[in-house]
């Protein structure tokens, strides 16, 4: 792994970014990945079609918490409808770490996009893993 990027990851893991819960929240998912024990659960505040606030919980390895800290980075002020189509590809990049030959760590940083979808679309109408 890049040393670079195992910084950025370290760095979110011990200060992950909207970390917490929300009060009230619009939309709250949780979702985990049972080949790693990670457990990520998101909050979110919906306005006008337009995220307007989220938090994050969860535990587990430094992978899945660093990408969900990162991921709500980029939610903040998202059309719910761009949000329904935060690809995977996206969420790589900026984690930055080639994961597509890992098959266990690349569900461990697909988690917190995982759990989004579930509560953009509902339980049972997310997409599957494959295509996120
Ligand atoms: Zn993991």
């Amino acid at each position: 792994m890049d040393d670079l990027y195992r910084e950025l990851i370290l760095e979110h893991y011990k200060h992950p970014h909207n970390h917490g819960r929300l009060e009230h929240p619009d939309i709250s998912a949780e979702e985990h990945n049972p080949l790693c024990g990670d457990r990520i659960r998101l909050d979110l505040r919906i306005e006008h079609d337009v995220i307007t606030d989220v938090r994050f919980d969860g535990r587990g390895c430094a992978i899945s918490q660093a990408s969900a800290s990162m991921l709500t980075d980029e939610l903040i002020g998202m059309p719910v409808e761009e949000a329904k189509r935060f690809s995977k590809e996206r969420l790589l990049d900026l984690i930055g770490i080639p994961l597509e030959h890992n098959p266990v760590r690349i569900k461990c940083a697909l988690l917190a996009l995982k759990t989004l979808k579930a509560g953009l679309y509902g339980v049972g109408h997310a997409p599957d893993d494959d295509d996120l």
